[in-house]
């Protein structure tokens, strides 16, 4: 009897232990943790429960969390970090570009045609075949491709494959067959056919020549959609991408499409990878009408931001400055269509910050954005009191009397500092010195107190947030001439530039409560790294492996077994 009471008080006893402390469902243990939190810099591993973060500390601390059906991953001492948080990109056009050609690196026509041929097989009946970037100065003899090189492989696909400057595309017959492009076809205003000493066309469109294929090309179907998304969503889990930031191209209508699919994935558990979308500000009233505020929905699926565009790129020429261009003294570049009439973008903004709608606006010349501030500070005036976060996209060359504006009105500046190594190469022949000093200036940005939030511009630059790292900590131009930083001033420490890219990407869209560092409580959305990216050479940053992704605690990526996974199970 005696016994009994003793073994009935031990069982209640276990019981106690076991309410009190309710068993992880995950334990990731002897990590190298490096929280972002900075209560708690540093740890040594992490337990979670369902989709949170419960416990941050030592082995010991956590292992108590660990019971019969407690998953355990053993670090080995990598890396753990929050996961990356991509705060701009075209996630779709992303997905697209890795199952298009790539044709950039061919070095003679017959490894181009192979190629084709090789995309064709694996392209259904009749869809179109897009992509290429080719470059013929890089064959010899260097001479423009031709349909009738194309046309035996592509037997049941009409093809129109881009140049890599975006200026010129080789049509097959197919193509030129749907477009009506004979040579009865005259050359449009600003454009060329080319064609043979017959006068047929050769296939290749120049400029706006170009228009009279890319006419015809088809919208995305709904399977396309899906398709490119599901790429995007395995990339972007192997690359330790665990949110993204998809912006509204040019003002189309797709961001709600892209919405509804996105929602599919979500329902069937395919959505690996957090998103917060922007649809196009002219659209605003259509998420204003029913309520929507900004960071509306889910932990996986957001909306209630717009995104505008004030000019276009610094490549194009197209990048509003104050000043002309240092080599094209008749060019300033050109304020966006969107912006004009002035009067029309700023009733817009006005109404849709009003209704709680979040702006982010790209803007890339200094005349761009000291123009975007200009009506931000408009709507600041007509609003008062209302919780915002504004937005400049790019903010790539700033005015010296504007990084104190972008402060005061609190705005964060959404950048991409891929573009620092890529456009380093030949930016200052374009603007000068002075003007340099102050393009891609993230250093001057932190100096004055505005929120930097990091992103790459995906398909416009690569994904792999380690690049972007890689080059807000060296600032080492692709040409390697700059091995020690171009404008070496504005290079940021791996732990800026990484804070930036968790919650400085997380405060970009109103979730640091939610993510952005390892916080018990918060989304436990972690990736492992092959090496530890604060004390290597960061030269070699480039080249650090995601060795697992984690995103709501379920495995996404394991570079083990090479294969992404669904958060349905
Ligand atoms: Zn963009």
């Amino acid at each position: 009897m005696k016994f009994a009471i003793v073994i009935l008080a031990f069982l209640f006893a276990m019981n106690m232990l076991a309410q009190s402390k309710p068993a992880a469902d995950l334990v990731i243990t002897n990590a190298k943790v490096w929280t972002g939190d900075k209560a708690r810099p540093t740890a040594q591993a992490i337990a979670v429960i369902g989709d949170r973060i419960v416990a941050v500390g030592s082995n010991a601390e956590v292992d108590v969390l660990r019971g019969s059906t407690t998953k355990v991953i053993d670090a080995r001492g990598k890396l753990l970090l929050p996961g990356f948080n991509d705060a701009h990109v075209h996630f779709v056009d992303g997905g697209l570009q890795l199952d298009s050609v790539q044709l950039n690196d061919t070095t003679s026509t017959d490894e181009f045609v192979r190629r084709i041929g090789e995309q064709a097989k694996k392209t259904p009946k009749g869809e179109w075949i897009q992509g290429g970037d080719w470059d013929e100065t890089k064959w010899s003899p260097p001479n423009l491709p031709t349909k009738e090189l194309i046309d035996p492989v592509t037997p049941d696909n009409p093809a129109f494959l881009s140049r890599y400057d975006g200026h010129a595309g080789l049509a097959n017959s197919a193509a030129l067959r749907l477009a009506g492009v004979t040579a009865q076809t005259p050359d449009p205003p600003g454009g060329v056919i080319v064609r043979d000493a017959q006068g047929n066309p050769t296939g290749v469109l120049k400029d706006a020549a170009k228009d009279l294929v890319d006419r015809v090309i088809p919208p995305l179907s709904h399977d396309q959609r899906l398709r490119a998304m599901r790429r995007a969503l395995e990339y972007a889990a192997s690359l330790g991408v665990t949110s993204v930031q998809h912006m509204n191209n040019d003002g189309s209508k797709d961001s709600f499409i892209d919405i509804r699919a996105y929602g599919e994935l979500l329902q069937s558990g395919e959505l690996t990878t957090r998103v917060y979308v922007a649809p196009a500000i002219s659209d605003w009233e259509d998420q204003a009408k029913i309520g929507i505020r900004h960071a509306f929905g889910s932990s996986f699926l957001r909306i209630g931001a717009l995104k505008s565009f004030a000019d276009g790129s610094l490549g194009s020429r197209t990048a509003y400055f104050f000043d002309p261009y240092t080599d094209d003294p008749t060019n300033s570049g050109l304020l966006g269509k969107q912006m004009q009439p002035l009067s029309r973008i700023r009733d817009w903004m006005t109404q849709a910050d009003a209704a709680g709608l979040q702006l982010c606006t790209h803007a890339i010349g200094d005349r761009a954005i000291s123009t975007v501030l200009d009506l931000y500070t408009d709507v600041v005036k007509a609003n008062r009191g209302m919780e915002r976060r504004f937005r400049i996209e790019h903010a790539q060359h700033m005015a010296a009397k504007d990084f104190a504006r972008f402060a005061q009105l609190d705005v964060i500046a959404s950048v991409q500092p891929y573009q620092a190594i890529d456009d380093g190469r030949w930016a200052e022949a374009r603007i000068g010195h002075d003007r340099a000093s102050r393009t891609y200036a993230f250093r001057t940005f932190l100096n004055h107190g505005v929120h930097l939030a990091f992103g790459t511009d995906w398909d416009v630059a690569p994904l792999n947030p380690l690049l972007t790292v890689y080059a807000a900590v060296t600032r080492a131009t692709l040409d390697g001439k700059n091995p020690n930083g171009w404008f070496p001033e504005q290079k940021l420490t791996v732990e800026e530039a990484v804070e930036a890219y968790t919650m400085g990407s997380a405060y970009a869209e109103f979730q640091e409560r939610e993510k952005g560092s390892i916080t018990p409580g918060k989304l436990a959305d972690v990736v492992l790294l092959s090496d530890d990216i604060f004390s290597i050479d960061p030269a070699k940053i480039r080249d650090v492996k995601v060795l697992k992704t984690i995103v709501g605690g379920r495995l996404v990526w394991d570079v083990d077994r090479k294969k992404q996974y669904s958060t349905a199970n």
